[in-house]
C-alpha cells in the first residue's frame, strides 16, 4: 500500500505513545510535528499547516474536541482531516468526536496496520479534495479569461463595444448619484481608409493597436476608460471631468499623437496619424441616458470632421482644439478635406 507522504500533526500527551506513534508515522514516510497539549497543538497547527491531525481526546488542558472545533472554525472552507485517538470506547464518544469536526476515530491501543490503512484512506480523500480545488481554480481562471474576452477588443486590448456599454451605464448612474460631471469622448482616425488602401490592412491593424497604446497612456487616472467603439473609432470615458478637463485631456491626446508622429502616407491634414473627436461633458440628470451622451459626442465628432478634422470639439461648451493647438497643422501640401 503506497501512501503519499503527508505532513502530520500528532497530538498525544502520553510520552510512550507519542514516541511509538511518531515512529510508526515516520516509518510510513510521513513528516511529523508533535504536540502534547491542545494549546501547543493549536500553535503548531497555525505555524505548520499540517495536512492531517492525529488527535488524542484526553489532554492536560482543553480536550481534543476543543482543538477540533478551533480548527474547523479557523479553516472556513478549507478542511484538514482529523483522526481522533482515544481510549474512550463508548459510541457516544465517537459521536462527540464526529460532531466536533473529526473525520474518523481510532481506539487505543492503535494497531499499526489499522493506522496505515486509515492514513491511506484519508490521503486518498486529501488528494481528491486537492484535485477538486485545482479544478475549481482552473474554472475560476477560465471564467475570468472568458469575461475578459467578452468585454475586451482583441486587436487593441482596450474595452470592446460591450465593455463600453456596460461601463457607460455604470458611470452615468454613478455620476448622477454623485452629481459629478462625466466626459464622453468619441474619436475617429483621420483618413484611415486611405491609410489602409496605401499600406494594407496589416499595417492598418498595427496602427489601431498603436493608437490603443497611446490611449492607454493618456488614460492615467484609475477610472478613465478607453474602448474601441468599432472600426477606427474609439471612445473614452472620463469620470469626474468637466468640459475644461475634457479639453485638457483632448489637447494632451492630440499632442501625444503629434509627438508620436506615426507616418500617414495619405492624410489631407498632416503627415502623421491624427484623430478627430467630439466630446460632451455634463452632470447627468433624470433625462440623461447613455444613448443620449453617445449621440451628443457623435454630433460633436461630426462637427470636428466638418471643420476640417484633426481636432476635438465640444459643441455645448464651444470648444475646439483645432483653434487652440500650437502644433503645425498642415504638414502635407495636400488640400484639406472637409
Ligand atoms: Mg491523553
Amino acid at each position: 500500500m503506497d501512501t503519499p507522504s503527508l505532513r502530520v500533526l500528532l497530538v498525544e500527551d502520553d510520552p510512550a505513545l507519542l514516541l511509538n506513534l511518531g515512529q510508526q508515522l515516520r516509518r510510513l514516510g510521513h513528516e511529523v510535528f508533535e504536540a502534547t497539549t491542545s494549546q501547543q497543538a493549536w500553535r503548531v497547527f497555525l505555524d505548520k499547516t499540517p495536512q492531517l491531525i492525529l488527535l488524542d481526546v484526553l489532554l492536560p488542558d482543553n480536550d481534543g474536541f476543543w482543538l477540533s472545533k478551533q480548527v474547523r472554525a479557523h479553516e472556513g472552507r478549507h478542511w484538514t482531516p482529523i483522526l481522533f485517538l482515544s481510549a474512550l470506547v463508548q459510541e457516544d464518544d465517537l459521536l462527540r468526536g464526529i460532531q466536533a469536526g473529526g473525520d474518523d476515530y481510532l481506539f487505543k491501543p492503535v494497531s499499526p496496520t489499522v493506522l496505515a490503512a486509515k492514513l491511506h484512506a484519508l490521503s486518498r480523500q486529501i488528494r481528491m479534495r486537492d484535485e477538486l480545488e485545482q479544478a475549481k481554480l482552473t474554472l475560476v481562471e477560465l471564467n475570468e479569461q472568458l469575461r475578459h474576452k467578452s468585454l475586451h477588443d482583441e486587436l487593441t486590448d482596450l474595452g470592446n463595444r460591450r465593455g463600453f456599454d456596460e461601463r457607460l451605464q455604470d458611470y452615468v448612474a454613478q455620476a448622477r448619484r454623485d452629481q459629478r460631471p462625466l466626459t464622453v469622448l468619441l474619436c475617429d482616425v483621420d483618413f484611415f481608409k486611405r491609410y489602409n488602401d496605401r499600406l494594407g490592412h496589416i499595417e492598418g491593424d498595427a496602427c489601431l493597436r498603436h493608437i490603443g497604446e497611446i490611449l492607454k497612456q493618456v488614460c492615467r487616472r484609475p477610472l478613465d476608460y478607453a474602448a474601441r467603439y468599432g472600426g477606427e473609432e474609439f471612445v473614452l470615458l472620463l469620470p469626474n471631468t468637466p468640459a475644461e478637463g475634457g479639453l485638457t485631456f483632448a489637447m494632451a491626446l492630440q499632442h501625444a499623437l503629434d509627438r508620436d508622429g506615426r507616418y500617414h502616407p495619405d492624410s489631407a491634414v498632416a503627415s502623421h496619424v491624427t484623430l478627430s473627436g467630439g466630446f460632451v461633458s455634463l452632470i447627468p440628470d433624470g433625462s440623461t441616458t447613455p444613448g443620449s451622451l453617445v449621440q451628443q459626442a457623435d454630433e460633436a465628432l461630426y462637427e470636428a470632421k466638418a471643420r476640417g478634422r484633426y481636432r476635438f470639439v465640444n459643441l455645448s461648451a464651444c470648444m475646439d482644439t483645432g483653434d487652440l493647438s500650437t502644433a503645425p497643422r498642415i504638414l502635407n501640401p495636400t488640400p484639406r478635406v472637409a
